[in-house]
């Protein structure tokens, strides 16, 4: 439920409505905004009763939450939200490139890549130091040093890191390093991970599951909302289907039910969402059209003796021009790329 108040409520007032929630046994959770307050409700698994705060002073409408995701939704929250970072934000009217290596290979390409990109005006570095691959024999990730290797880049070049993490037990380990912590495909179900990021600060990036619905994908955000990190970007990186054209099928479909039934944003990730690099310029100026909130894309000095990814993997040359081709497209859709 979410309980609306009246533009001139007052702190007292307010803070009545938040004391009442808290007697019945259930959660508020404030939503101060422009004009008015509104105070969320979640912790019931029944309707509330209209007569417990409907008389309360200040109130002004008690409306019903339909959806099963409370907090991740529209009809709780009716703005946009914006997610910060030391170095920029993800949110409306921005379209934000995330782009590095799949993973930290050894600190000179990572230092190379990022020296590159933040000449190219982008500001926040992606690159797996804890890498979940298919097979146990693959690489699995460069770990602590991988760390160390991305604290570096950001000391000498000031771009935010995008980096994943897969164990609850490492979060402090890798908030540490990170600006923003990405919960990988794999990971999207993995609740015990997303109740400990919901304690956490810093920004999620909540990647969709294989084979998951938005309502799925959105059930998993209510939980890093629910435990009280508000910083949650949604991406989408496509999903199994019986296409076998490209590695994932990317399903730009899901942004416009996405903005309508949350106010999160989304960024997409074209680069696991073909699997290969030569359709990732085109998908990824689809996503930019159909509203997505930015763009995560793979980047290396040598794509082809990457350790992994290497075939969705743009070169230098490959990203700029495809960041030419954003550019030109930024102006049309009235957005600022950052
Ligand atoms: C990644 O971004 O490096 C990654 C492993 O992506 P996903 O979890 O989408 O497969
Ligand atoms: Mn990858």
């Amino acid at each position: 439920m979410l309980v609306v108040m009246q533009r001139n409520a007052t702190e007292e007032q307010i803070r009545c409505v938040l004391e009442k929630i808290t007697e019945l046994g259930l959660t508020p959770h404030p939503l101060p905004g422009p004009t008015r307050t509104a105070i969320g409700i979640t912790g019931n698994t029944a309707a509330i009763s209209p007569d417990a705060l409907g008389g309360l002073a200040g109130v002004s409408e008690l409306l019903r939450v339909t959806k099963p995701f409370k907090l991740a939704s529209r009809e709780m929250h009716v703005d946009d939200t914006v997610v910060p970072t030391a170095q920029t934000r993800i949110g409306p009217k921005t379209f934000t490139v995330i782009a590095g290596p799949c993973s930290v290979e050894n600190e000179s390409m990572l230092l190379r890549t990022a020296e590159f990109l933040k000449s190219r005006g982008v500001n926040l570095l992606r690159a797996g130091a804890y890498k979940p691959r298919t097979s146990p024999y693959s690489f699995q990730g460069l770990e602590a040093e991988g760390l160390r290797i991305l604290r570096r880049a950001r000391e000498l070049t000031g771009m935010g890191i995008v980096t994943e993490v897969m164990d609850a037990a490492l979060v402090d380990e890798i908030e540490a390093s990170a600006d923003i912590l990405q919960v990988g495909a794999r990971n999207m179900q993995n609740f015990a991970l997303l109740k400990r990021l919901s304690r956490c600060r810093t920004p999620v990036l909540l990647k969709r599951g294989l084979s998951a619905t938005l309502e799925e994908l959105l059930m998993s955000a209510e939980y890093l909302l629910a435990g009280g990190n508000r910083n949650v970007v949604l991406c989408e990186r496509g999903v199994r289907t019986f296409a076998d054209h490209s590695r994932n099928t990317l399903d730009l479909s899901i942004i416009p039910p996405a903005k309508e039934l949350s106010h999160l944003p989304i960024v997409v990730d074209p680069s696991h969402g073909t699997g290969r690099r030569s359709y990732v310029p085109a998908m990824a100026r689809a996503a930019m059209a159909a509203g997505a909130d930015g763009l995560m894309i793979e980047v290396h000095p040598d794509p082809d003796r990457a350790m992994s990814d290497g075939a969705q993997t743009l070169n230098f040359d490959q990203f700029d021009a495809l960041l030419d081709s954003l550019k030109d497209l930024a102006g049309p859709l009235k957005l600022t790329l950052n």
